[in-house]
């Protein structure tokens, strides 16, 4: 039996994670719980699962279940008593210090949210690196790409991977001519043609900065230099991403978009156990497209992978900076175009080559989002 924290219960990743544990009830239990807002879902939630310790980050939430509220937060609850596995689907730097606190407390932890590696993963791979053993089933990827990747290492050694070639289905704006990109409205952004997510990333997906992100990530979890990380665009999102080897010869994962997939490998592995997911036959693949991944029509790609390869407090600045870019392009206050060049700036402006430490990582995040803030300007009437 694998006791379970789930922080971000309440999001896409965190309620298909309950999903995929409601089909597993003989493997999985459920015994934490956590989300950034209260309401109706979080209820049903605690009352589907009546062994879990709970938080809210609003803590007026508490009354709902006062005797199974876990004081202390995030933290507490990835390292209280049960909990085998932690499964981190909240948004935001939130869970970077319990992430660490629950791989230090020996939990292993399924990993779903970006900002963790982007801005931690020289801390939370120090913590893994110390823990020995093998470092994927102690930090698990939930990401479909990264996902994709652990389960064409299985069986393999690390030194034979020639590279990674993680897969982007492009976004919405995969036709578009790169010189009408500022014209590009939040609608048009947000209209993703495979997986339906959150705002923040499919905007992300629209740039690819959630691709570079996932080369970053990539980089940090099976412990390649960037040169060995490749992405390619392939529209229909069936190949998950493929690993070539050094005799030539590739592996790939393929499958439907459909995240309880990853999520479900990520809580029994190395065990394969049915799933509730739709079935598809390789026949209705009818075909199956791969295209390069053209710089000069992402330019935040190109920024985001940059500022990546030069390393120490980058991966800090350019989380922070992309998550006030996409809010004020949501908002109408910068053009689509202009995420990439308030990256750049932003990296240009605080990044240095030293690695910062938990809290350097929160007081440099603070400042960088307080300054763009100010210098994007109000919301337009
Ligand atoms: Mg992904």
């Amino acid at each position: 039996m694998t006791g379970i924290a789930v922080l971000g219960s309440t999001g896409s990743i965190g309620t298909q994670t309950l999903e995929v544990a409601a089909a597993h009830l003989d493997r999985i239990r459920v015994v934490g719980l956590a989300s950034g807002h209260d309401g109706a879902l979080i209820g049903d939630q605690l009352a589907a699962w009546p062994d879990a310790r709970w938080w809210c980050a609003d803590e007026r939430a508490r009354q709902r279940s006062p005797g199974r509220w876990a004081d202390g937060g995030l933290e507490a609850l990835a390292t209280a008593d049960g909990v085998d596995l932690v499964v981190v689907a909240t948004t935001g730097m939130a869970a970077l210090s319990a992430v660490l606190a629950a791989l230090r407390s020996g939990r292993r932890v399924a990993l779903a949210n970006k900002e963790t590696l982007i801005t931690g993963g020289h801390l939370v791979m120090r913590v893994v690196d110390d823990a020995g053993g093998d470092a994927l089933d102690r930090l698990r990827p939930i990401d479909s790409e990264h996902s994709a990747i652990w389960q064409c290492l299985v069986g393999e050694r690390i030194e034979d991977v020639e590279r990674l070639v993680l897969t982007a289905s492009g976004g919405p704006l995969r036709d578009r001519a790169p010189e009408s990109l500022d014209a590009v409205t939040p609608a048009e952004a947000l209209a993703h043609p495979t997986w339906l997510m959150g705002p923040k990333i499919t905007v992300d997906s629209a740039t690819l900065v959630n691709k570079a992100f996932e080369v970053i990530e990539a980089k940090w979890l099976y412990r390649l230099p960037y040169p060995k990380i490749d992405a390619v665009i392939h529209p229909q999102s069936v190949v998950h991403s493929l690993v070539e080897f050094v005799d030539g010869s590739f592996k790939a994962q393929l499958g439907l978009p459909d995240m309880r997939l990853p999520i479900q490998y990520a809580l029994t592995y190395p065990d394969r156990l049915p799933s509730p997911t739709r079935r598809s036959h390789p026949s209705d693949w009818t075909s199956l497209d791969f295209a390069p991944l053209d710089a000069a029509a992402y330019p935040a790609f190109r920024v985001v992978r940059e500022a990546a390869e030069a390393g120490g407090n980058r991966g800090v600045v350019l989380n922070a900076a992309d998550e006030i870019a996409v809010a004020a392009f949501l908002e109408g206050r910068i053009a689509f175009g202009a995420i990439a060049t308030t990256i750049d700036e932003a990296v240009a402006r605080w990044g240095a080559d030293e690695e910062p430490d938990l809290e350097a990582i929160d007081s440099l995040d603070r400042e960088v989002r307080a300054q763009l803030r100010a210098d994007i300007g109000p919301a337009r009437a």
